[in-house]
């Protein structure tokens, strides 16, 4: 339940997780609850509360924080309060005679009316209608037109879907067998192999018992398509929230779930900790996809904790994707899921071919190789669709002086600015920092400024030089960063004219682009020798995920992978074998080498404006580690060691097992902020962590 309790001069929300019949402190130390703003709701179920309850024991992290993480914005906040339940409109008499008037001078009020004469509509029927809907509803119910009543659960009303492949079927029997009980299905199969329709079935038969569903979905792939597809197939508008909406909407779509009016939410991340009292299946799609983690402050895994929601309900949860990551891979692998694959692509369209092309010595323009453009070339003559992916968007990566070799790097981080060329800007992908690009070297005052290196927005302009006949659609965040804008560019991909796509992982997720049938990936080699041990792993997902996109109708899709490492082991089994292969290979090595998902790690990150500090922390904290069998490491500075201007450093704690690890970091985490160092620094614990 929240509270509002006075802290210092101010108010503040607190929500009540526990009643305790004594206190550590004295009474008279203790601060009275001043209002309970939600009267008798609670804004936690029982079940909510004990998933958060692990979460900040699993994760180490402020109790508070995690409970508030799982609320929608606005009640964190002294003002927000939990709104009455929502409501539908419906004709009365009055209004049905209204209706077989002509409409008259006031357009909007008669479309208002139009849209119930079927039946009652909700606010998010009408809110399409008009700007000012909210507005003409209100004269509508002034007027005695319409009435307003506490809306009903939206009624499924399935429209039939494609017959079932075997795959498919078996897919839907084995999940709906495990209804009712905690069971952890890994559906593998590439885009386009038929995974929607999968859940699109499973979820049909919960809905019709009258339970509630959760999909997730990362924050790339929640695009109005897919929600419509949901909605025309179960013929009702499932709830969707993620952290786009505003405020209100987001609490809405909270108060929907809470009360069970919403039979299917759709969200990002943080949907995950909606309270829905009868959720029945969680369905995780794209699992590998790394906005499942939270990247800062409460750094929680979705797919972990939805696994743990789903055991603690004793539902099935399912795990969608084409690439599994490691961690389900190995599970799967291990039998603790069952692993259901889709093999067929569900529309009949083959496996796109791989062509790998060695770009040692090859002529390069623009950072496309001459035989990739003619290619690309070749696509365009048949009159058929062409996509070049590059994961690296603006003008290109850094700016430099051919005189005197001055390049501009970031003054707050690791990082050098990228020369966006159209807005004349040099920017910090890592902190938002830029500014105007020089005219002249700030060094030695040369007019010989110039980019080294490709970006997406390089490509568009080269591409539209060679050729000037095509439309080019560039796909990337400074291109689309009006709303909408996503939607009008692939609804002119989806015309079938021919064209040519430039983008960075934007286009690899999720969007089906039938007849593109070439795709050219620019560039994946960083990947092949980084640092990082997942980078050969989220390199293999990406260029499944963008050859996804080649020939996925009836046309036949060729892939070229440009690359100065043609002989590079994990590739040459990604392309011979197959991602299952690759995966396999990869577990291998990180067993050999004693890294996740075979052993367990959490990382101790601190950051401060002074280096000294932040080693003095993590120094102090090594000490301090109690001795059993996880190892700490380091201090190791992090791989970009300053960012936003700080410096950032940690410490490795890794076991062989999950209970080690958390045996170890119980007996340590609690002592950290007693530590003489740890007033100057900002530190964190990450368990799980996926970035260093
Ligand atoms: P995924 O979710 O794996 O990307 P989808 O479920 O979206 O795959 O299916 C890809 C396309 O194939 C969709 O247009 C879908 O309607 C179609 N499809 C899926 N299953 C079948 C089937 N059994 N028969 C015919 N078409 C199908
Ligand atoms: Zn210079
Ligand atoms: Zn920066």
């Amino acid at each position: 339940m929240r509270v509002l309790v006075p802290f210092g001069r101010r108010k503040m929300v607190g929500v009540v997780v526990e009643i305790a019949d004594k206190s550590e402190l004295p009474l008279e130390k203790l601060s009275k609850v001043e209002a309970y703003p939600d009267a008798e709701q609670l804004v936690l179920t029982g079940e909510t509360l004990e998933l958060l309850n692990w979460c900040w024991r699993y994760y180490k992290h402020a109790p508070g924080e995690v409970v508030f993480n799982a609320l929608p914005p606005l009640l964190r906040k002294v003002e927000g309060v939990i709104p009455p339940l929502p409501v539908q409109y419906s004709l009365t008499a009055a209004g049905g005679k209204r209706l077989q008037e002509p409409p008259g001078r006031i357009k909007a009020q008669y479309r208002l009316l139009e849209e119930m004469r079927e039946g009652a509509a909700t606010d998010s029927q009408l809110r399409k209608l008009a700007s000012t809907w909210r507005k003409t509803l209100a004269r509508l119910l002034e007027q005695d037109w319409i009435r307003s009543e506490t809306q009903e659960p939206a009624q499924l009303n399935p429209a039939p879907g494609p017959v079932l492949l075997d795959e498919q079927q078996a897919a839907v029997t084995a999940i709906s067998d495990s209804l009712g009980n905690f069971h952890c299905h890994l559906l593998d199969g590439v885009t386009g192999s038929g995974k929607t329709e999968v859940y699109l079935c499973v979820l049909e038969q919960i809905l019709q018992q009258g339970g509630q569903a959760l999909l997730l979905v990362p924050e790339i792939g929640l695009t109005p398509q897919l929600v419509s597809r949901f909605q025309k197939r179960l013929g009702f508008e499932p709830v969707v929230t993620h952290s786009g909406l505003s405020e209100g909407q987001r609490l809405a779509a909270w108060a929907m779930a809470k009360s069970g009016l919403a039979r299917l939410v759709i969200g990002t991340r943080s949907a995950l900790f909606l309270p829905l009292p009868d959720l029945q299946l969680i369905i995780l799609d794209e699992e590998h996809d790394a906005s499942f983690k939270q990247q800062d402050g409460f750094r929680y895994s979705s797919r972990d904790v939805a696994v743990k929601r789903a055991a603690g309900l004793g539902v099935p949860v399912v795990l969608g994707t084409a690439t599994p990551s490691l961690e389900t891979f190995n599970n799967a692998a291990a039998d603790r899921y069952s692993w259901h694959r889709l093999r067929q692509r569900a529309t009949g369209a083959a496996e796109p071919r791989w062509r790998v092309l060695d770009l040692c010595q090859q002529t390069m323009k623009g950072g496309i190789s001459s035989v990739a453009m003619e290619a690309i070339g070749e696509t365009l003559a048949k009159r058929e669709q062409a996509l070049v992916f590059l994961n690296r968007r603006g003008y290109a990566p850094v700016i430099l002086c051919h005189e005197c070799g001055w390049h501009a790097a970031c003054q707050r981080c690791d990082a050098n600015l990228t020369w966006h060329k159209g807005s004349n800007r040099l920017l910090c992908h890592h902190c938002d920092s830029g500014m105007r690009v020089p005219v002249m070297c700030p060094e030695c005052n040369a007019d010989a400024l110039q980019g080294a290196g490709e970006g997406t927005e390089q490509l568009e302009q080269m591409l539209a030089s060679v050729f000037p006949e095509t439309p080019l659609l560039r796909f990337d965040r400074d291109a689309v960063r009006k709303k909408g804008e996503f939607d009008r560019l692939s609804d002119q991909v989806k015309t079938g004219e021919s064209c040519l796509l430039v983008g960075t992982q934007m286009l690899a997720k999720g969007h089906h682009f039938p007849q593109v049938t070439l795709v050219v990936i620019v560039n994946l080699d960083q990947a092949l020798y980084s640092a990082d041990f997942r980078a050969l792993e989220r390199m293999g997902q990406l260029m499944v995920q963008v050859a996804g996109r080649a020939g996925r109708d009836r046309l036949p899709g060729e892939v070229i992978l440009q690359t100065h490492y043609p002989q590079h082991e994990a590739l040459l089994v990604l392309l011979q074998s197959g991602y299952e292969a690759f995966a396999a290979d990869l577990s291998a090595d990180r067993q050999a080498a004693c890294l996740p998902p075979f052993t367990y790690q959490a990382l101790l990150r601190s950051d401060a404006h002074d280096k000294n500090d932040v080693r003095a922390f993590l120094n102090q904290a090594k000490q301090i580690f109690p001795t059993g069998e996880a190892m700490v490491y380091g201090p190791f500075p992090a791989m970009m060691e300053r960012r936003s201007g700080r410096t950032r450093w940690y410490l490795l704690v890794q076991a062989d097992t999950r209970s080690l690890l958390h045996r170890q970091l119980d007996g340590w985490v609690p002592y950290l902020n007693k530590l003489p160092a740890a007033r100057k620094v900002r530190w964190s614990v990450d368990v799980d962590p996926q970035d260093y």
